[in-house]
């Protein structure tokens, strides 16, 4: 593959919450009440040619309501790297949830990538369902839909090519319409996995996570994203602390919030003991 289709990856830590459990990150699990904090991030692809952003994040406000400690906007994220808000040309949402799609009408030149599955899920009668709601805002379904009017949403129906040498993978089970980034780098292609698996033991331990609106796509879905990555250690969990142990920030300053994973990890996975 020539080097100007190869890509830089950035992880980029927005919000927390440290105060939660393992019985809040598994469906089933050996000691439901051990702590397990999750992180949340959004993600960059780019190179010389162009700049993707993966996903928006949520704002103060959502963060209010919910209770969720922001660290950062998404705005002041993207910024540490460079990554102007008025310059993006292509976002790719994985899925409508609302830490995933907040933010998006700050984007004032972008297009959105989304998959025509999750746009019917949000919008339809799933919504009806109060455990499946929950992790939407219908501020952010509305923001989408205003962009639909706008003309400016690109819609996909499983997988897709966006750019040269990335690709979007239609991945459901968490949500119905949840897409995976699969990305060329210099180590091979790397898989943002998004929300198809939050940590690295849901799809190692093939152990969803508890909003999960279809068990037998998610587990399908994990066999599909070690079929999609070069090995486990090119497939990035949405919201797993240990990403940023073992990818390095691209300078001390950003050490804890900013992780580099085009460049390789400090160790494997294979050996974390997380296969049964
Ligand atoms: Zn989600
Ligand atoms: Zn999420």
């Amino acid at each position: 593959m020539a080097a100007n289709e190869l890509y830089e990856i950035y992880a980029l830590r927005y919000a927390e919450r440290v105060n939660r459990t393992r019985g809040e990150n598994f469906k089933v699990t050996d000691d439901h009440d051990a702590p397990m904090p999750i992180d949340y991030f959004i993600w960059v692809v780019r190179n010389d040619a162009r700049t993707i952003v993966v996903d928006t994040g949520f704002g103060l406000e959502e963060a209010r309501k919910r209770e969720r400690n922001l660290l950062q906007t998404p705005e002041q994220a993207l910024a540490s790297i460079g990554v102007e808000l008025s310059t993006v040309e292509d976002v790719v949402i994985t899925h409508l949830h609302y830490d995933h799609a907040g933010t998006m009408p700050d984007f004032s030149r972008a297009r959105f990538h989304l998959q025509c599955s999750e746009m019917a899920f949000a919008t339809g009668p799933a919504m009806l369902d109060e455990h499946e709601r929950w992790a939407f805002s219908a501020d952010h379904v509305c923001d989408m839909v205003r962009l639909l009017y706008d003309g400016r949403v690109v819609f996909h129906d499983e997988d897709a090519d966006i750019a040269p040498g990335i690709t979007l993978h239609r991945l459901p089970g968490h949500t119905d319409g949840l897409q995976a980034v699969r990305v060329p780098t210099r180590r091979g292609a790397v898989l943002l996995a998004s929300d198809a698996s939050h940590f690295y033991e849901n799809f190692m331990r093939r152990s969803p996570f508890p909003i999960c609106y279809s068990e037998a796509d998610t587990l399908r879905s994990y066999d599909r994203l070690e079929e999609l990555a070069d090995s486990e250690d090119h497939i990035i969990p949405g919201h797993d602390p240990l990403v940023r142990a073992l990818y390095a920030a691209p300078s001390s300053e950003l050490q804890g919030w900013v992780c580099r994973l085009d460049e390789a990890p400090s160790r494997s996975v294979a050996a974390m003991g997380f296969r049964p």
